[in-house]
């Protein structure tokens, strides 16, 4: 704390990324990422750009990859947002489009984002409860608000809430925008990016870091109604004129010209998370179903820190949180079949066979 610092830095609580470790041959199963690189077709992308244009600024609007993902999901480049990551399309998205002086309503359960941009912006957070079994029910999600936020599926827990009630709610809150987060969609979801023309206030983020392989990259992007993305444009505008750098933009653009390698990619982590989910069970592990690339799992007999501590032990991180309802659970990304391999080996060591 310093003199110098503004009354709004005072009260910040920044959000704390999972650890990326500067160690290697560790098993990194802590951020989601996915265990393959990126299309070959990325790489050559951007080597292509390195070679020839860096020299340059990139384009100011990013059409190119606008209308590559217009293309893809069907809508008009004008329903199109593009940023560094989604989390900097959630921040846009919390600063040009809840309505501040009102609560902002999101799960209990769910990103951890979503509380750090309520403080950076000021806007009240109201947490609404997950049932028992961690679904969101989708007729708690009313009333007077700002605005409404929630991951499909849920990030940590996993859950798929159907589209009948993502309509639900777009459809019960017609007067605030109502964002889904699909940042895990492509293991197994289903997209609300086909609604958005029906409902004006539903605006749907993906992002490229998942399923696309390109966490490194930073690409995000936001589609909805074409008064919604304006909103966008006009803060990112605010803050910076280019809203991709040139490597990002052919990148990005590669990564949606390979539809096989992407449908080999997320099939291979689908795959693995039904083996590494009933090696768990097997285990005595209790596993929440999951459609992401990730399981959100609990033990009955052993603390989930104690779990997390004995893996990192062995060098295998996961993800420990320390929130009521989940703090004995671990949330675990399936990586690559060594690295799934290597956790279902070290497990019986740490909490005994059952
Ligand atoms: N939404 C959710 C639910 C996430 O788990 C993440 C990853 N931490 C993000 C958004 C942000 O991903 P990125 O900024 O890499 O696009």
């Amino acid at each position: 704390m310093s003199r110098f610092w503004s009354p709004l830095v005072h009260d910040l609580v920044p959000y704390v990324p999972g650890e990326q470790p500067k160690l290697v041959n560790l098993v990194k199963l802590n951020t989601n990422e996915h265990p393959w690189g990126p299309s070959p077709r990325v790489i050559e992308a951007i080597q292509a750009e390195v070679s020839a244009n860096l020299r340059l600024y990139p384009d100011p609007n990013a059409d190119a990859l606008k209308n590559k993902l217009a293309d893809y999901h069907g809508v008009t480049a004008e329903q199109v947002f593009v940023g560094n990551g989604s989390d900097e399309v959630l921040a846009h998205i919390f600063y040009g489009l809840f309505q501040h002086g009102k609560p902002v309503l999101f799960p209990d359960i769910t990103y951890s984002f979503y509380p750090v941009y309520s403080g950076l912006y000021g806007i009240e957070a109201r947490l609404i409860p997950l049932d028992e079994q961690f679904a969101v029910r989708p007729e708690d999600y009313s009333g007077d608000c700002g605005g409404i936020i929630f991951p499909n599926p849920n990030a940590p827990t996993g859950r798929l809430m159907p589209l009948a009630d993502i309509e639900t709610i777009a459809a019960n809150n017609p007067d605030v925008p109502v964002v889904v987060d699909e940042a895990y969609v492509d293991f197994g979801g289903e997209s609300a990016i086909q609604l958005v023309d029906r409902y004006p206030n539903l605006l749907v983020t993906q992002t490229l870091s998942k399923s696309r392989s390109l966490a490194g990259l930073r690409v995000g992007f936001a589609i909805g109604h074409a008064d919604l993305i304006e909103a966008l444009e006009r803060v990112k505008n605010s803050f910076n004129s280019y809203p991709l750098d040139r490597l990002a933009i052919v990148g990005a653009v590669a990564a949606y010209e390979d539809e096989t390698y992407f449908r080999e990619a997320t099939d291979y982590v689908i795959r693995e998370r039904e083996r590494v989910t009933a090696a768990l069970q097997t285990l005595g592990f209790e596993v929440l179903p999951s459609v992401a690339n990730f399981v959100l799992a609990r033990h009955p007999g052993i603390a989930g820190a104690d779990i997390a501590a004995g893996l990192r032990e062995r060098s295998i991180i996961v993800r420990h949180f320390n929130k009521p309802r989940i703090e004995n659970h671990l949330r675990i990304t399936i990586g690559s079949t060594e690295q799934n391999d290597a956790l279902l080996g070290a497990l019986p060591e740490i909490v005994g066979y059952w």
